[in-house]
């Protein structure tokens, strides 16, 4: 089994009556799920769309976006989830990008169109989530050719250190590859249980929100989806939601370790937490240990290799100063990861390069960017991940440091070059550089050095504001610092490392 079309109708025969989605008081079995997508996908047929369009989708995660997703890829077409916590000239520019005719928008997104009034010449139809509940409810199904594995099914959209997002294809193969059928060796080195429940906690336009939701119908397990992290609704999931498993970022775990309700929830049901998308400080992570007290699975990938391509596993989690505690892990089966040196050729053991990485989990390409794809991808397949690390004797991979300048706040990138963009048309702002710094809640935290035009005073204030209107929230500055000139090279490039430094003393 290789794709939705294929999974979806084989848990509908084998366990149709048993639990394939949950939100809220909504709830679907496999057999209403198959019944569900296959009328998703005749509709989206109707409407004239064909294999290889693209549908958008602003809005939290629904059982209504899973549905859309998985119906519309049991035809190929390809569902762009854009995150909603971008602001409306990003949404702009990802729906035009990738020239989707219909938009669906989740509950709370209603406003959205009106807030992109002109920037969307592509869009003809607008789909509200009860229009979107209604149209599945009036379709009867009709036979539809489905999509082979390796038709493109999701495009997510990442951030690289130049210029705009770039919309990562991704094919029903790179999906599932890794997130086997659960009888067959699985995806966390551990093993399925009957009764186990998927948490959707993470955005779903991001690999580790939607990608979960994928790793329930591999699994042919209950999806319960939280329309977006909070601690209650995580609580709550374990509590009474029976939730066994789950993925989040190291801030919300964060968040919940410093929540009261934390100390007296249950969490005996709960197997697994995997975790990842950015480093973890040691010492949060001893500390979840003590508290969740299951197994831990640090995943380490990015978006362009459909998430998870290298595991640490639960037995090597000892709190009591198991240095492997520090790696990213072992590559899953069927993954390949070299580390390379700056002439191209494999680094020895210990010796720190880039990561590289090969599977039938790679993407297919950046949709529409054939420079970009060869930048990233070699001919022979092989990912650059822009990871500086290095594998020890035994194969565990350590992260060492980014190549590139990526900023990971909260979970979310943030690349510098967006942020400084955004700011350099500031009136009084002559130059700007954007670096991370160390922050106890989201890893990282945005700052911008600033160094004013001749005869101008910078209020940090206004750089704040100013930036906030071009820019999602979470890549706003959390704070400015005004200096006469920016370092820089011999050869003009601005010496990120050096504005970095002071604040980065007495950490690793
Ligand atoms: P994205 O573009 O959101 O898929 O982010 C991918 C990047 O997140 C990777 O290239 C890493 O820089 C970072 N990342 C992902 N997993 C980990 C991890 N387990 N530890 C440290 N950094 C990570
Ligand atoms: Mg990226
Ligand atoms: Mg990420």
């Amino acid at each position: 089994l290789m794709s939705f079309d294929e999974f979806i109708r084989h848990w509908a025969d084998e366990r149709g009556d048993r639990l394939a989605m949950r939100e809220e008081d909504r709830f679907f079995t496999y057999a209403e799920l198959e019944e569900r997508t296959a009328r998703v996908a005749t509709a989206l047929l109707a409407k004239g769309l064909k294999k290889g369009d693209r549908i958008a989708w602003i809005g939290k995660n629904s059982d209504i976006y899973f549905t859309l997703f998985y119906g519309a890829a049991r035809a190929g077409i390809v569902m762009v989830p854009v995150g909603w916590r971008l602001a409306p000239p990003e949404w702009a520019y990802i729906i035009n990008d990738t020239k989707a005719k219909i938009l669906f928008l989740g509950k709370g997104f209603e406003a959205a169109p009106s807030s992109m009034e002109g920037l969307l010449p592509h869009v003809e139809q607008v789909i509200t989530d009860p229009e979107a509940r209604a149209m599945v409810d009036a379709t009867t199904r009709a036979p539809f050719e489905a999509a082979v594995p390796d038709d493109a099914v999701l495009q997510l959209y990442t951030s690289g250190t130049t210029g705009n997002p770039k919309g990562a294809v991704l094919s029903n193969r790179n999906l599932f590859a890794l997130r086997k059928h659960s009888s067959q060796t699985d995806l966390a080195y551990t093993k399925w249980d009957d009764d186990e429940v998927v948490l959707v906690a993470m955005p779903c336009a991001h690999i580790g929100g939607t990608g979960l939701g994928v790793m329930s119908v591999a699994a042919g397990l209950p999806a319960y989806i939280l329309a977006e992290f909070t601690p209650d609704g995580f609580f709550d999931s374990v509590e009474t939601g029976g939730v066994t498993r789950l993925f989040i970022v190291p801030a919300a775990l964060h968040i919940l370790l410093q929540h009261p309700r934390c100390a007296t929830v249950d969490f005996t049901r709960l197997k697994y937490i995997l975790y990842g998308a950015a480093p973890i400080p040691l010492e949060l992570l001893r500390q979840c240990i003590q508290m969740f007290k299951c197994g831990f699975i640090q995943n380490y990938g990015m978006t362009e290799t459909t998430g998870t391509i290298c595991m640490l596993p639960p037995e090597d989690h000892d709190p009591n100063g198991n240095p492997r505690m520090r790696s990213a892990g072992k590559p899953l089966p069927g993954v390949e990861i070299k580390v390379v040196d700056a002439e191209g050729n494999e680094a020895s053991t210990g010796e720190v390069g880039e990561i590289w990485t090969r599977s039938s989990n790679n993407m297919i390409g950046y949709w529409n960017l054939e420079e970009a794809t060869e930048k990233t991808m070699t001919r022979d397949g092989w990912v650059k991940t822009g990871d500086a690390g290095y594998m020890d004797e035994d194969g565990y991979l350590y992260i060492h440091d980014r190549v590139k300048d990526l900023i990971i706040s909260g979970g979310e990138n943030v690349y510098p070059a967006e942020v400084e963009s955004a700011i350099y048309g500031h009136p009084d702002v002559l130059e700007v550089a954007v670096i991370g710094v160390p922050d106890p809640k989201w890893g990282e935290a945005v700052k911008a050095v600033c160094a004013p035009k001749p005869g101008a005073t910078i209020d940090p204030e206004s750089v704040i504001s100013w930036a906030r209107e071009r820019i999602a929230p979470f890549k706003v500055p959390k704070s400015i610092d005004i200096i006469d000139a920016l370092p820089r090279n011999p050869s003009g490039k601005i010496l990120r490392k050096d504005l970095r430094a002071p604040y980065w003393e007495g950490y690793e």
